[in-house]
């Protein structure tokens, strides 16, 4: 049975835009295949300390992993929920591929050129972080790592180590699946980019200052409605799908489809030609406020207890299939 791997840094809460954009798209894909893959699905916890992390570590990993479970993640046996840094041989693997990779490709990667900013004050852990991605993958054999554009390059590194590996000493993982059919097997997950409410030429981000530019999966629905109605729009005066010309409009049409689960097309269909944007924001904020309504209530009714249920039985098998990755690989190189 084949893989599809996934994880999301809970480094603080998760916007609107995080939500729609990556949680949702992942739980129906892997709704979709749980029947027929492994879905892995696990909280990034040594990715998270290469950066600062907003509250408790340990409350966020839990938070992060309720709001699978509220975003509709239906459980069974193939379904694999764990913490990375419950399962040493992710660190262990690292190491061992560091001495695999080259400084040149790993220079390359343009995550750690825009964030390190070429100061050499950033900390290694940033250099080296898609080597262990590499490794979080590798070791379960993952042929799909559904992930935003922003990692291709990740996944295209990770390719390159395993069949440097593979060629060198055999067939000891699985080349995950090239970028190009990645994005071929997510289908739903293309091109689906919030935007910033303030400055919608942006995309919503949570590291963005400005509290009235994103919406939090734990603001307060009436609080979430107001910003909602205080959004950029234009000066056009008519309701149109423009993303370069009226991205403010844009977004809140990309929105109001998303919650609703109405094809774009009709929700365009629906509102174009609107000349007042008051009347298309208030029908937006609603439905913002009954969703982040109703997400909040199924985030309440998930006790830690059921989080760590699941964990308690995904760390056991993750422990199993990984240390035994890595063990061919310690084989591999005369370390047993
Ligand atoms: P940061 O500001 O810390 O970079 P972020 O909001 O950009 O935070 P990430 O942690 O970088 O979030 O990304 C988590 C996931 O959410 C990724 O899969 C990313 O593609 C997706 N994502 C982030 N922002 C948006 C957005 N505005 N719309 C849709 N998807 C998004
Ligand atoms: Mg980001």
């Amino acid at each position: 049975m084949q893989t599809i791997l996934t994880g999301i840094r809970s480094n603080s809460v998760l916007t609107l835009g995080n939500y729609l954009g990556a949680m949702l798209p992942m739980v129906r894909l892997a709704n979709k295949h749980s029947k027929d893959y492994n879905i892995n699905i696990f909280v990034p916890d040594l990715h998270s300390i290469i950066s600062d992390v907003d509250g408790d570590l340990r409350e966020n990993i839990i938070r992060t992993i309720k709001y699978y479970l509220a975003a509709g993640l239906e459980i069974n046996e193939n379904v694999h929920i764990y913490r990375q840094s419950y399962v040493p041989a992710h660190s262990e693997l690292c190491w061992i591929l560091n001495c695999v990779a080259t400084m040149g490709e790993t220079s390359r990667m343009i995550q750690y050129k825009e964030k390190s900013k070429g100061q050499e004050s950033c900390n290694v852990g940033i250099f080296d972080y898609p080597i262990l991605m590499a490794a979080d993958i590798l070791l379960y054999d993952a042929t799909y790592v559904p992930i935003g554009e922003d990692q291709f390059q990740h996944i295209e590194l990770t390719r390159n180590l395993a069949m440097r590996f593979n060629n060198r000493f055999g067939e000891i993982f699985t080349v995950p699946a090239k970028t190009a059919d990645q994005i071929k097997f997510m289908g739903v997950n293309e091109g689906i980019r919030i935007r910033d409410l303030l400055n919608p030429e942006k995309k919503m981000s949570k590291s963005t200052k400005a509290e009235n530019s994103k919406i939090m999966l734990d603001d307060e629905p009436a609080k979430a409605a107001k910003k909602i109605m205080s959004a950029t729009t234009d000066s056009l005066a008519k309701v149109k799908f423009d993303m370069f010309n009226q991205p403010g409009i844009s977004n809140l049409l990309q929105i109001k489809s998303l919650i609703s689960g109405t094809p774009l097309q009709d929700v365009i269909s629906e509102w174009v030609g609107e000349t007042r944007y008051g009347t298309l924001k208030q029908a937006v904020a609603d439905g913002v406020a009954q969703t982040l309504t109703e997400f909040q209530a199924k985030m309440a009714e998930i006790s830690d207890e059921q989080v760590y249920e699941l964990l308690e039985k995904g760390e056991k098998y993750a422990n199993e299939v990984a240390n035994a990755k890595l063990l061919e690989v310690q084989k591999a190189f005369h370390l047993r």
